[in-house]
C-alpha cells in the first residue's frame, strides 16, 4: 500500500508550491466556524517525520525532495542582500490555536523581501528549533508564515536562546499570557496585548541567512523563501518551559545539504545494498560454516564477547587446558528485550604461546588473576569463531530501521 501511494504521488504531484497545494496545510490550517484543526501528523512513531511521506501521497516530497527544510545554516548559505521591510500592527489580543502539532497565533502584517510583498497569515512555534546555526540549535524557534498574491511562500524564522539574566522577549510573554486555555490539541484562546516592535527591529537589523527551501511540515512543498535571523532572540526559562509543556516536541531533523539526494531517498538505497551484502554473506557464512542458524531475526551488527576466568600465569604453562566462557549479546530490532545468544566452548590443547583471547590454566598455580575483556566481532569473526553465521541485522524492509516507521 505504501508502494502505491509513493507511486502514486511521484506519478501525479509537482513539487512546486503553489497557493493550491499549501492549501490545507500548516499555512492555512487554521480555525473555521470555531473548530481547530487538528495536524494528522506528528513527531513520533508512524505519524513521525520519517513517515510524512507514507501518511499520503501528497507528502511525496517529504521523501524525495533534494531541497528540502529545515537545514544546518553556515557559511555555504548566503545572508540576504537587504533586510525586509516589516509592519505588523501592534494588537490587544490575537487568535492563539494548539493545532496538536505546534501552536499558532494567527496575525495580519506585511514583509517586503527585494521588491515583492507577502502578507503574513500566522505564526508559530518549534521546541526545539528545526534550523541549526553552525550546528547549534536552540531552544525554540518562530515561523512567521508569508503569502504573495501570486501563491509563493515566504517564511522568517527566528530562534531563541535562554538567557542567564532572566531577560525575555516579551512579545512571547503575552503571546502565552493564556497557554493555559489550550494545553489541548483542537482547542483557541486569545493571546494578551502583542507589541512586535522588538521582534520587527531584530529582524530589520540582523544578517538573515536565506535559501530556498520547502515546509517542514507535509506536504514538505518546495519552493518557499526561508529567512532566518542570525542571532537568536531573548527567552527567559520560565517562557520556554510553559510553552515546551504544550508543544513538546515539534522539529522536523536537519535535511541534507541543498541539492544533494533526500536523505530518505539514501537512507534507503545504503538500506538495499546492505541488504544485497547480507544475503551474499549469509550464503557464504552457511557454506563455510556448516552451521544452522541461530536467529533469523537477529538484529544486532555487533557482537560482544566476554570472557573471565581464574587461572595462573600463563607464562609458566606448556600443557594446559583452556576454558574459554564466550557469550554473543545480539539486540533484536524491535524488542525492548534483547535476544541473547549463548554459546560456551571448554576445550583441552596443548599450546607454548599465549593467546590474548584464551588463559590457560596449569596443574600448580603459583599465583592468580582474573581477567574480563569484551571485544566488538564482526560478522565473519562471529561466524568462524562461534559458529553465528546467518544472523540478519535487522536492516532488510521486514526488520530494519526504516520499517518502525512505515518504510
Ligand atoms: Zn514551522
Amino acid at each position: 500500500m505504501r508502494t502505491s501511494l509513493i507511486l502514486a504521488a511521484l506519478s501525479s504531484l509537482a513539487l512546486r508550491v503553489s497557493a493550491n497545494c499549501i492549501y490545507g496545510t500548516h499555512l492555512h490550517r487554521r480555525a473555521e466556524d470555531g473548530q481547530v484543526p487538528i495536524s494528522e501528523f506528528g513527531y513520533s512513531g508512524t505519524k513521525g517525520p520519517v513517515n510524512w511521506a507514507g501518511l499520503s501521497a501528497e507528502n511525496s516530497a517529504c521523501a524525495t525532495s533534494k531541497v528540502q527544510s529545515p537545514i544546518v545554516l553556515d557559511d555555504s548559505v548566503s545572508f540576504a542582500s537587504e533586510a525586509p521591510e516589516v509592519s505588523i500592527a501592534n494588537v490587544e489580543e490575537a487568535e492563539f490555536e494548539n493545532l496538536g502539532s505546534t501552536i499558532e497565533v494567527v496575525v495580519n502584517g506585511t514583509t517586503k523581501v527585494a521588491g515583492t510583498e507577502f502578507a503574513l497569515k500566522q505564526f508559530h512555534l518549534h521546541t526545539p528549533s528545526e534550523h541549526r546555526i553552525n550546528d547549534e540549535y536552540f531552544p525554540l524557534e518562530m515561523h512567521m508564515v508569508h503569502e504573495a498574491e501570486d501563491g509563493s511562500i515566504a517564511v522568517i524564522a527566528v530562534p531563541f536562546q535562554l538567557t542567564e539574566d532572566g531577560s525575555t522577549t516579551e512579545l512571547l510573554s503575552a503571546v502565552i499570557e493564556n497557554l493555559g486555555d489550550i494545553e489541548t490539541p483542537g482547542t483557541a484562546t486569545k493571546t494578551g496585548a502583542l507589541d512586535f516592535t522588538q521582534l520587527i527591529d531584530a529582524i530589520q537589523t540582523t544578517p538573515l541567512f536565506q535559501y530556498s527551501g520547502s515546509l517542514t511540515t507535509p506536504p514538505c512543498a518546495e519552493g518557499l523563501t526561508f529567512l532566518v535571523v542570525s542571532e537568536p532572540l531573548a527567552l527567559n526559562v520560565a517562557t520556554f518551559n510553559s510553552i515546551k509543556r504544550v508543544v513538546k516536541f515539534n522539529a522536523r531533523y536537519s535535511q541534507n545539504t541543498l541539492g544533494d539526494t533526500n536523505l530518505l531517498e539514501l537512507s534507503t538505497d545504503n538500506v538495499n545494498v546492505l541488504n544485497k551484502v547480507l544475503v551474499s554473506s549469509e550464503v557464504n557464512s552457511n557454506v563455510s560454516c556448516n552451521a544452522e542458524p541461530i536467529n533469523n531475526e537477529v538484529a544486532s551488527t555487533t557482537v560482544h564477547e566476554s570472557t573471565s576466568t581464574t587461572s595462573s600465569s600463563a607464562h609458566e604453562s606448556t600443557s594446559a587446558s583452556e576454558s574459554t566462557s564466550a557469550m554473543a549479546h545480539e539486540a533484536t530490532s524491535n524488542e525492548s528485550s534483547s535476544a541473547a545468544a549463548h554459546e560456551s566452548t571448554s576445550s583441552s590443547e596443548s599450546s607454548s604461546t599465549e593467546s590474548a583471547a584464551s588463559h590457560e590454566s596449569t596443574s600448580k598455580p603459583s599465583h592468580t588473576f582474573q581477567t574480563s575483556t569484551t571485544v566488538i566481532l564482526t560478522p565473519e569473526q562471529a561466524c568462524s569463531r562461534f559458529g553465528i553465521c546467518s544472523a540478519k541485522f535487522g536492516h532488510s524492509s521486514k526488520r530494519g530501521l526504516f520499517d518502525w516507521f512505515g518504510f
